[in-house]
């Protein structure tokens, strides 16, 4: 069975929620069918999520590929679906990843400054555009890295960070043995 590429972009239908931290539910959702189906049929990609548009690429079996379009094409959560890219391809690129997610990445940033974008609007995209997109989602997968929007959030923020329940208990424990070591010193003068 050939296979083929293909990259498209949208328009969210949801209301962003705003995030503390973590994924967009809505996403979340959508990465979680989409890693479950795609892994049965050995299709692996990329999905980015930014300024409430999508810009999602695939690779696989010709068949597999085209069946799911027609799924994703046909989902409310989206509208405007535009191809940009169908072709056949010699071999995978995406290997082992199902669907890989980058959000809203430093990375993505960059790349939106480089070509004097104010705004992630892939279905504008042009081809070299369109491919340097592509490079960055799989270059993140091949560093492993899970980028989300805490990384963001730490690189542009300087709210300070919270304290792990873990270490909270952990100081408590120390003030109350503090305490109690300066009642037994206490007593014992
Ligand atoms: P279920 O997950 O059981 O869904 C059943 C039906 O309910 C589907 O028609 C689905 O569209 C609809 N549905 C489910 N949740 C909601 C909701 N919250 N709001 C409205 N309708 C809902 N699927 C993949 O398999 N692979 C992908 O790579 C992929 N990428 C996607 C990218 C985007 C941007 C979007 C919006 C969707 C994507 N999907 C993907 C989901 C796809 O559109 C289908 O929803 C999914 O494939 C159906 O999976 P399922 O048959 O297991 O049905």
């Amino acid at each position: 069975m050939p296979l083929i590429r293909l990259a498209y972009a949208s328009e969210a239908t949801f209301e962003a929620k705003p995030l503390e931290k973590g994924i967009e539910p809505h996403v979340a959702r959508i990465l979680l069918v989409s890693r479950r189906n795609n892994a049965k049929v050995s299709i692996v990609g990329g999905l980015y999520y930014g300024d409430n548009r999508f810009f999602q690429y695939l690779e696989g079996e010709e068949d597999a590929v085209r069946k799911t379009y027609e799924r994703i094409q046909q989902d409310p959560r989206h509208r405007n679906v535009r191809t940009l890219i169908e072709e056949p391809i010699a071999d995978r690129t995406f290997t082992n990843w199902s669907m890989k997610y980058v959000p809203a990445s430093a990375d993505v940033q960059a790349f939106l400054a480089r070509h004097k974008l104010s705004e992630f609007n892939p279905v504008a995209f042009d081809s070299e555009q369109c491919e340097e997109m592509i490079e960055l989602i799989r270059r993140s997968s091949q560093d492993q890295k899970s980028v989300n929007y805490d990384e963001v959030n730490r690189k542009t923020s300087p709210t300070p960070q919270t304290l792990s329940p873990g270490l909270k208990i952990g100081l408590v424990a120390a003030a109350a043995c503090l305490v109690v070591a300066l009642i037994v010193v206490a007593t014992m003068l």
